[in-house]
């Protein structure tokens, strides 16, 4: 299955991989024949200037390309999260985080990327690195961050917004009433996209109670298993039928989910393996499962990475299977050992990895308030 890739003066190439070829290494040959300059160090998503215009790189391993923090602030970040970047504007997203701090809740959290970093930055401060402020507490130390309210009000372009991508909004240990600052906050800039992202289902029903929903913020669970999908499934129902915008992250996906129940009720599915050091590999039936589920019912569907782990069954006929290997059933259990019916999984790396699935991007967004939506 072949790729299309758009130039920014609308120019659009095909890709089509021979027999056993990555998208990668397709869409890097047609390049090269096109003439353009081959690509640098980083990977991912790169602007390349060229007579016909330039080139943006769908992120096929790697990360969009970033832009200056808004208005230079440096306590908000651009992030170089792929569900985040709006292919249409060509910009990227930014994280926002008016809470700092968060506890594990379920097996999603394992390897917390939000605790490994500030712990680092953590200990570091306490060894005397010159660090911001907010590193002087350990992570589990919960706490508001009042001063960072204005911020949406302040950046003019719209963007899409991840809310608290350190923490979580509905974490038992914020007050309520500093939730619902946070969503007045959202609704003073409605020029973005707000996306929250949660793991406290049933808290984010508790506190919107009051709210009437606001058409600029999505309200996402985060969900990698039947039963954390279980668990989610209610409150988002709830949250839906009450006027919200709801969409759901399975990442990283853990196990099989059954999507059918939940298809009436989302909006937007985004599903993507684990990345790290100790990443756990997502089984191909997961994946697909999820993509045709969203296929079926008409929803958009974006699929972030692999993360660490490829399936065999994806690697170019070059590659050797090679080491490190494991067998993953599909109901999530992991072996040294073949066996059948388990799928050889390899580590190749989140880059190596990618976002192709059976040979194509999906990177689907729902239209959002601005009339913005990707594809
Ligand atoms: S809810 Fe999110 S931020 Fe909090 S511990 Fe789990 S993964 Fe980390």
């Amino acid at each position: 299955m072949g790729l299309k890739v758009t130039l920014t003066s609308g120019k659009v190439l095909s890709v089509v991989p021979v027999s056993g070829q990555a998208p990668e290494e397709a869409l890097e040959q047609t390049l090269k024949r096109q003439g353009f300059p081959p690509r640098g160090k980083g990977g991912g998503a790169i602007l390349r200037p060229h007579p016909q215009g330039a080139v943006l790189l769908p992120a096929l391993g790697g990360h969009p390309p970033r832009a200056p923090p808004p208005g230079g602030d440096p306590t908000v970040s651009e992030s170089p999260i792929e569900w985040l970047y709006d292919f249409q504007q060509q910009r990227s997203g930014v994280s926002w985080n008016p809470i700092q701090g968060c506890t594990r809740v379920h097996e999603g959290c394992r390897h917390c990327y939000a605790w490994e970093l500030h712990t680092r930055r953590h200990q570091a401060y306490q060894n005397g690195a010159r660090l911001p402020e907010q590193y002087r507490l350990p992570f589990h130390a919960v706490r508001p961050l009042p001063e960072r309210l204005h911020q949406p009000r302040t950046w003019r372009a719209p963007r899409r917004v991840f809310v608290n991508s350190m923490s979580d909004l509905f974490h038992e240990q914020v007050e309520a009433g500093y939730i619902r600052q946070v969503f007045r906050a959202m609704a003073e800039a409605p020029q973005h996209t707000f996306l929250v992202l949660t793991k406290r289902y049933a808290r984010m029903l508790e506190v919107i109670a009051p709210l009437a929903p606001l058409p600029h913020v999505w309200l996402g669970v985060s969900v990698v298993n039947q039963p954390t999908a279980d668990q989610a499934l209610p409150p988002v129902r709830e949250a839906r039928r009450r006027g919200w915008h709801t969409w759901v992250s399975y990442e990283p996906a853990l196990g099989p989910v059954d999507w059918q129940p939940w298809l009436p009720h989302i909006e937007w599915l985004v599903a993507g393996g684990e990345s790290g050091p100790q990443a756990r590999p997502m089984h191909p039936a997961w994946a697909l499962a999820a993509r045709d589920a969203c296929q079926q019912a008409g929803l958009p569907f974006f699929f972030k990475q692999w993360g660490e782990w490829l399936p065999a069954a994806e690697l170019k006929p070059s590659e050797k299977l090679g080491k490190p290997t494991l067998y993953l059933s599909l109901e999530g259990a992991r072996s040294d050992t073949r066996h059948d019916p388990a799928v050889p999984m390899v580590r190749v790396g989140r880059k190596r990895a990618g976002r192709a699935l059976e040979g194509r991007l999906h990177q689907a967004y729902p239209i959002t308030q601005g009339g913005s939506h990707g594809y």
